[in-house]
């Protein structure tokens, strides 16, 4: 079967291969049979093994995109009469704060700069004077600017001041190195479709086995996506409590096998390769970028419009998507920008033939690549 190949410069759901897209293809079965729930113990395991977790980590599996994991993460950790310190700079953290404000869950918003990391001393002095905080909570790679965040420091900040530490990994898990135990990570988090080139509907939480236990008297504030319940079920029947995303789950399998085959070395290896070509090919057309090159995370790459009139985003888009190259709007509020991203089954060479298509899209459109300051 020829499966068309599109490369996905968006920053997930990635390009997969054709045997990750084909894994889903399997007799009909009821995931209520053991054959299933062995399948899904392999799976948490492997997870868990994927950022380097020890014996106190374990992974809890969700029906969901990756927003579920940073609801059930939030609204199940969090201790009665305590608070949680969000440390923002960019969309994905602002989406932690509106989920505490949708469940009227105690927080401070610590708010910094969309265009840099945050500053330590400004995290060390909130949490000095904040001893309520139970929860930390930042994220790993902020996937609207490309900014890579010092989450080490974070951690180690979070448990000297009694905190755990919880941390949004859905654009950095499986692509760049991540290891909670040196991390200070006690909870991470991703969806099959990013790092790890599975599909869409699965989602999943790792994180401390101790902590999941204690949570269990923490108060309820969700059925569906409360991290304990889930848990809890897992162990004592080796199933998701609800209809898990079956297909989802044999191309995630899948896809974890050629993440071992490939080698983390050579897949983190070969994401910077691509975020490097991008970068060459972005250059050599004159395009700028917003983000110091020195805090990006080498998986996106935020590029500033130009300030020809001729320009036009959705223009340029749709050529390339007639190509089989999809482009990606920006998630800066006060810069016009799109975004090009390195994550999934793709290599130099596809950077190479989009750069080709990127030229034809801006010829055809005469679009100048200037800027005017
Ligand atoms: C993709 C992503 C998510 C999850 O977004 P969904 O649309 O729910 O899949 C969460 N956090 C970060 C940092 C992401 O990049």
């Amino acid at each position: 079967m020829e499966i068309k190949r599109n490369i996905l410069l968006n920053p997930g759901p990635a390009t997969t291969t054709d045997t990750v897209k084909m894994a889903q293809v399997v007799p009909d079965i009821c995931p209520r049979e053991k054959e299933f729930a062995n399948m899904m113990k392999g799976l948490r395991e492997d997870l868990v093994r994927v950022v380097h977790g020890d014996e106190r980590y374990t992974s809890v599996l969700f029906t969901g995109s990756g927003t579920i994991n940073i609801d059930i993460c939030l609204n199940s950790l969090l201790p009665a009469g305590k608070k949680i310190l969000v440390v923002n700079n960019g969309a994905y953290s602002t989406r932690a704060v509106e989920i505490c404000q949708y469940y009227g869950m105690p927080h401070i918003d610590l708010k910094s700069s969309v265009y840099d990391v945050p500053d330590l001393k400004d995290v060390e002095r909130t949490l000095d004077e904040n001893p309520d905080v139970a929860l930390v909570y930042t994220t790993h790679h902020e996937t609207g600017t490309g900014v890579l965040n010092p989450i080490r420091e974070i951690g180690r900040m979070a448990h000297e001041h009694d905190a755990i530490f919880v941390c949004d990994t859905t654009s950095s898990l499986g692509m760049i190195p991540l290891d909670v135990v040196k991390d200070n990570v006690d909870f991470c988090m991703a969806s099959a479709q990013k790092g790890l080139m599975a599909m869409t509907g699965l989602s999943f939480v790792i994180g401390r086995e101790d902590i999941i236990r204690e949570s269990k008297d923490y108060p309820k504030r969700s059925y569906y996506c409360n991290l304990y319940l889930q848990y809890d079920y897992f162990e004592k029947t080796g199933q998701m409590h609800f209809t898990p995303p079956v297909q989802t789950i044999y191309s995630t399998i899948q896809a974890l096998k050629e993440y071992w085959a490939e080698g983390e070395t050579e897949k983190f290896a070969r994401h910077r390769r691509v975020f490097e070509a991008i970068h060459k090919g972005l250059a050599e057309l004159g395009f700028r970028d917003v983000i110091r090159r020195e805090i990006q995370s080498g998986l996106v790459v935020s590029v500033k419009y130009p300030d020809d009139e001729n320009w036009d985003f959705d223009k340029v888009h749709d050529y390339c998507y007639d190509h089989g190259f999809t482009i990606y709007p920006g998630k800066i509020s006060t810069t016009d920008t799109f975004r090009l991203c390195s994550l999934g089954a793709i290599d130099v060479k596809d950077i190479e033939a989009f750069f080709v298509v990127l030229k034809e899209a801006l010829e055809k459109y005469n679009i100048k690549v200037v800027y005017n300051d």
